[in-house]
């Protein structure tokens, strides 16, 4: 429990000049007006006032603040008002007192419509002074710490608004400490099952944690030590709320998050922190793509630090953050630290170029009537890693930030992302792949007929939409899996002048799936078209005797087979069939199938000499089937003189080829002579053809081959 002379003590720690006088009438009128009142806990309500005075003096505030937070409930409480709060205390504490309790009343009527009202009132007290929201984070900060004592619904209503609303002002301050208090006990109230299954396991671990940790921070110290580093090396455990979120995020189990430590490493100065990191990615490799240098482009809310990932010595993902003493005050005391240096001059946020957020939160403040409106404008600056969109109807949807349109497809609905073809951002036709920007409104334009595409796994960023099109591709694979297993059965059974409707319609096909241990025929075609097993393995019972095929009559057969036989080529779709990197076979090319186990159907030329290696069981006739839509990639090297120019002329005859260069490269020798490979997409052979006479045809050309390997 806190007693008024534990709020004197911490002050006088970092205000020595501070007026206790005046601090000690505001405890007596503070105690003699909550006399006799008792909060819903049981205990005296002074108690309240007392431990929201402390955590000011925890925050480094001024004696105003502190005088402010003892007085802060009443006159909302109690007969007393603020004239008479002017009249003892004077107008720059009133001012405090009243901005607190103008708030509060508006808490009380708690309805959606209301919380938007409630955040208006703060950002106009902030305006007037930040003070007001500072004092009032303390008072939610202790609220929040005596919640059980409040009904269920309560709970959840109050731990709600401090997960919307305070816990990203706190951020947005920078004061850190609280953001993570707060989003903790709210979180106990939200999802009380998983709260508590996050902190078991974490307690549980703890031992196993600890000896890591400190495996770490001696590999880490070692390190910087050998360069003459002095450093602060710490790890920990991360906040039970940010562990919850990721799990949301990332939608995995908790066992699944691998980086449930983080790591600080605090030096001297800015240059050190530079080094420092370095010498830390010569010890451990860096993640690519991780490295976020917050010290020369600081966030909004002052933080500054740079952060790594790299893999640790257990081959775990390891969080660090490199930053200096001066920085690391300020990511945890935010505003606050700033603050201390202020004592006695009244902080104007208008005059602070550091807190340009505020300021044009205060400008939005005044231009946005609707309050609702304004909450949603509020909301996107308070999450900058968050981008939030608009609908054709005006809804908002809040997206991570790179989010892009065939996320909001699947943000929205399922079918949505789907069916989508495209979609149009401010009225405007835009590639899918486009990232959204917060504001804007966001249109998707479906086809009933189209499907998902591989390649959109490759920008999309919401799980949501990753896992949806990769159930889509596992669906569409199987699908095709069936359907090249039953033909594959089906010719293997013509061979033998057996029919595979008949097996189906007598039910042999359902026993032969249960002797395999399938549940359906289709498991038992998709196990075959997928080349778990072959055909023939397949129907080895069904089959009377393995026949012994002479060489001559398996030329007949072959020659006699048409090609309305084969397995039909469609084109590249990156699902079962795939073509084969060794020869890169394109539509016009003689082309052998090959069921690789597990893999499905591996298309390579005929003359491959790869495929003729490979097991003739799992050897198939597949053929192309006409299609124009698709485009195959084909990489051609070229090699003539090192002349000016040769480059841009093959170039001109692809193009008028009417091939797409997907890139090209230019290697020259001393011996002036050069050499070019150029990736082209062929639409068929003939055209293929054409292209590399024509380049023949160039004066300084001496050679152009087709290259057969991927190399
Ligand atoms: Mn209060």
């Amino acid at each position: 429990m806190i007693r008024f002379n534990d709020i004197v003590e911490e002050i006088l720690k970092y205000n020595p000049q501070a007026d206790v006088d005046l601090l000690e009438r505001a405890y007596v009128l503070s105690a003699k007006v909550h006399r006799g009142t008792v909060r819903l806990s049981g205990e005296p309500y002074l108690i309240h006032p007392l431990e929201v005075a402390y955590m000011l003096t925890k925050m480094n505030l001024d004696v105003p603040s502190v005088v402010s937070g003892l007085l802060h409930d009443t006159v909302e409480d109690s007969y007393l008002t603020i004239e008479e709060i002017k009249e003892y205390f004077g107008p720059e504490i009133a001012g405090l007192v009243d901005g607190v309790t103008k708030i509060s009343r508006i808490e009380e009527q708690s309805s959606e419509e209301s919380r938007a009202e409630t955040l208006r009132k703060m950002i106009l007290a902030m305006s007037k002074d930040i003070r007001v929201i500072l004092i009032k984070l303390a008072d939610r900060y202790h609220n929040m710490e005596t919640l059980q004592f409040l009904s269920p619904e309560k709970q959840i209503e109050i731990a709600r608004e401090t997960l919307d609303i305070y816990a990203p002002i706190a951020h947005r301050l920078g004061i850190e400490w609280i953001k993570g208090d707060l989003e903790d006990l709210a979180f106990k109230y939200i999802d009380s099952a998983e709260y508590k299954t996050i902190r078991e396991s974490i307690a549980k671990r703890k031992k196993e944690r600890d000896s890591y940790i400190s495996e770490v921070k001696e590999l880490l110290k070692n390190r910087l030590a050998e360069f003459n580093l002095k450093a602060e090396i710490s790890g920990r455990a991360k906040r039970l709320y940010s562990i919850y979120r990721k799990m949301l995020q990332e939608e995995l189990a908790l066992d699944e998050i691998s980086d449930i430590t983080a790591f600080r490493v605090i030096v001297g100065s800015v240059k050190e922190c530079y080094e420092a990191l370095g010498y830390i990615h010569a010890l451990f490799k860096p993640i690519p793509g991780k490295f976020k240098d917050y010290i020369a482009l600081p966030k909004a809310n002052m933080y500054q630090s740079l952060h790594t990932a790299v893999i640790g010595p257990r081959g775990e993902k390891i969080e660090i953050q490199i930053r200096t003493p001066e920085m690391h005050k300020i990511s945890e005391e935010g505003i606050a630290a700033h603050w201390k240096y202020k004592e006695g001059s009244v902080f104007n946020p208008k005059e602070d170029k550091i807190f340009g957020w505020l300021r044009r939160v205060i400008e939005w403040q005044k231009e946005l009537k609707d309050s609702k409106e304004f909450l949603e404008i509020f909301k996107i600056d308070l999450f900058p890693d968050e981008v939030y969109v608009f609908t054709p109807k005006g809804d908002v949807r809040e997206l991570p930030k790179g989010a892009t349109t065939v996320d909001f497809a699947y943000a929205i609905h399922s079918e949505l992302g789907q069916r989508c073809v495209g979609a149009k951002v401010n009225g405007k036709l835009v590639p899918l792949r486009t990232p959204l920007q917060s504001g804007d409104t966001v249109e998707v334009l479906t086809n009933p007929t189209h499907k998902p595409s591989k390649d959109w796994l490759k920008f999309v960023v919401t799980s949501k939409a990753k896992t949806k099109i990769r159930q889509w591709i596992k669906e569409e694979q199987r699908g095709r899996s069936i359907e090249l297993g039953r033909t594959l059965i089906d010719k293997e059974l013509a061979k033998h002048g057996l029919s595979l409707s008949k097996m189906v319609k007598s039910g042999e096909l359902q026993t032969l799936a249960k002797e395999f241990s399938f549940e359906t025929t289709d498991d038992l075609f998709a196990s075959v078209g997928y080349g778990l097993y072959t055909a023939l393995q397949v129907l080895g019972k069904v089959i009377p005797e393995p026949e012994k095929v002479s060489r001559i009559s398996k030329i007949i057969s072959s020659i006699k087979k048409s090609r309305d036989d084969a397995v039909k080529i469609k084109g590249i779709d990156g699902l079962v069939v795939r073509f084969a990197r060794c020869c890169n076979p394109i539509p016009g090319d003689t082309i052998l199938g090959f069921i690789s186990r597990g893999r499905g159907l591996t298309v390579h030329l005929a003359d491959c000499p790869n495929v003729h290696a490979y097991d003739d069981q799992r050897k198939i006739e597949v053929s192309w089937q006409d299609n124009k839509e698709y485009a195959y990639p084909v990489k051609l090297r070229v090699q003539g003189g090192d002349k000016k120019g040769l480059l841009s002329e093959v170039t001109n005859v692809i193009t008028a080829g009417k091939a797409n260069i997907l890139n090209a490269q230019v290697m020259t020798y001393p011996d002036r002579t050069a050499t070019s490979i150029f990736e082209i997409e062929i639409v068929n052979a003939s055209q293929l053809q054409k292209i590399v006479k024509s380049i023949q045809k160039i004066k300084e050309v001496r050679s152009v081959e087709r290259m057969r390997s991927s190399a």
